[in-house]
């Protein structure tokens, strides 16, 4: 990370050591041993395979990886991603953000990465699954995957589709093992997904900056009003986290006025409708030409225009020391992984933004993929045994109610005040308390140490002592 003269050169970094850089900045407000930090830090296991697959009459051999970077806990957990961007560097630096991001909203795993370096546009269904299985059983040959050893999930370039070929893979090549489905996550919710998994990485940063903008002196620090309402919202990505991301957050009153895709971004200051461009994007295969707003084709320049919330959705490393200074936005929710490198930060920082880490406001996946592990080891749906016995007691508290008083509750506030909860109920209700219980421990943090002067500081902090305190319970270190 530093050069011949032992200065660190922030333009210089991988990702990976980006994230080793912001550790290495949040550890002295541990107060942790130089011994635990390094165990901490370091990345444990990787696994790297190259495999042959066949496509049409050719062959060709396929570069993959999982990393495990932590075994404090177990199993580890991460998604897997498909692209060409896919190595070696950025797979652990995605694992490493698994185990801060984990630690930090209590989700009980060590952080695991997969990538498999592939273009899933330009790629066909039937290769697709053929590339999915055969990596499937390359990480079970060598004991790779498993409900209690590591569990992967969606990430960029995947989904529902690709983690239903991983489970029945993996169903297939250990037949009769009980807790089979939960070796992995984000499944469809037919084959033992958990409703609500889905949106749930953009449903939690819709969390989070709700509850991030309801602290008064905060926003007004930022010269902004209390709440989400009216506030101006721009997205980079519009795929799963982006797109319910912006769904959502125009549901809690905020105005989309830009959308950057990677064939370019559409801009409308009255605002965007989301779910129609959605539409008209999986229908046309670009955004060019919606009628809803104006289409810029230099995309990475909408990031530049006036709002008061960008959010990053698609990539790492997309606010560089290029752009940063060019940058309006107040508030940056880092709803990607590592999408602001750390010499654009140290630019943003000093202007002011309010920059919100990656390693909390992207963390919904994860704790909905917690939920959804516990719901396949324990072989029920939530609100199965509880929803019906709520919805008998509600009935007879209101009747009650009305034979006191005399008076009958309208019958328009009956039906809500009856509903025992759903699956979805208590997903989202879990999901939003996960949410607000992480950000006030940052900020109580940020609050308490004088010298820490930025989220992503007072984050790290947060997650490297939630895990030095479980090295301390194993009794590895004194
Ligand atoms: P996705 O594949 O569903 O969507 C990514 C979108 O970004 C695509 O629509 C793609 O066209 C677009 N894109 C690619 N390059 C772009 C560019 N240069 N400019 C604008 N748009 C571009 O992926 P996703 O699951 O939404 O993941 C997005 C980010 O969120 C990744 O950093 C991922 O690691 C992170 N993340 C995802 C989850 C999850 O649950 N899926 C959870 C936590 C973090």
């Amino acid at each position: 990370m530093a050069d011949k003269n032992g200065k660190l050169n922030l333009k210089n970094l991988t990702f990976s050591d980006s994230v080793s850089y912001y550790f290495d900045k949040a550890a002295p407000f541990t107060d942790s041993p130089q011994g635990l930090l390094d165990q901490i830090k370091a990345c444990n296991s990787i696994y790297k395979m190259n495999f042959p697959v066949k496509y049409g009459n050719q062959v060709k051999v396929i570069e993959a990886y999982r990393v495990q970077h932590s075994h404090h806990r177990l199993p580890t957990k991460g998604g897997i991603r498909y692209s060409l961007h896919v190595d070696q560097d950025e797979v652990m630096a995605l694992a490493a953000l698994m185990t801060y991001k984990c630690a930090l909203v209590d989700v009980p795993f060590g952080g695991a990465k997969g990538g498999i370096k592939i273009s899933p546009r330009n790629t066909s269904p039937e290769i697709l699954e053929n590339i999915t299985r055969r990596y499937t059983s390359e990480l079970v040959k060598k004991n790779f995957i498993g409900p209690g050893i590591d569990v992967p999930a969606p990430d960029y370039g995947t989904g529902e589709r690709e983690m239903a070929w991983i489970v029945d893979t993996y169903m297939t090549l250990r037949p009769g093992e009980i807790d089979g489905y939960a070796c992995v996550t984000g499944k469809p919710v037919s084959q033992n997904g958990i409703k609500g998994r889905t949106e749930a990485t953009g449903r939690g940063v819709v969390y989070s900056l709700n509850e991030v903008c309801s602290y008064k002196d905060d926003m007004q620090q930022l010269g902004l009003e209390v709440g989400l309402d009216g506030k101006r919202v721009i997205i980079q990505g519009l795929g799963n986290v982006g797109y319910h991301t912006g769904r959502i957050i125009q549901e809690y009153g905020a105005v989309v006025i830009a959308v950057a895709e990677s064939d370019g971004a559409i801009y409308n200051e009255k605002g965007i409708d989301v779910e129609a461009l959605h539409k008209y994007r999986i229908e046309k295969k670009s955004v060019k030409g919606f009628p809803g707003g104006k289409y810029i084709a230099d995309s990475i320049s909408a990031l530049e225009l006036e709002c008061d919330i960008l959010i990053p959705a698609a990539l790492e490393r997309q606010i560089t020391e290029v752009n940063a200074p060019r940058i309006k936005a107040k508030i940056i929710a880092e709803a990607a992984n590592g999408p602001i490198t750390p010499g654009a930060e140290k630019i943003l920082l000093k202007k002011g933004t309010m920059i919100i880490p990656d390693i909390y406001i992207n963390a919904g996946g994860v704790t909905v993929s917690y939920f959804e592990w516990l719901k396949n080891l324990s072989h029920v749906r939530f609100g199965r045994m509880q929803k019906r016995y709520e919805e008998k007691h509600q009935s007879n508290f209101i009747k009650l109610v009305e034979d006191l008083t005399g008076k009958s509750v309208p019958k328009s506030r009956i039906d809500s005040l009856i509903h025992g909860a759903d699956e979805i109920d208590l997903v989202n209700s879990g999901l939003e308390d996960t949410m607000i219980n992480a950000y006030r421990d940052i900020r109580e943090f940020k609050k308490r140490k004088r010298n820490v002067t930025d989220l992503r500081t007072a984050a790290f902090a947060v997650s490297i002592n939630k895990i030095r305190d479980s090295y301390y319970t194993m009794g590895i270190f004194p």
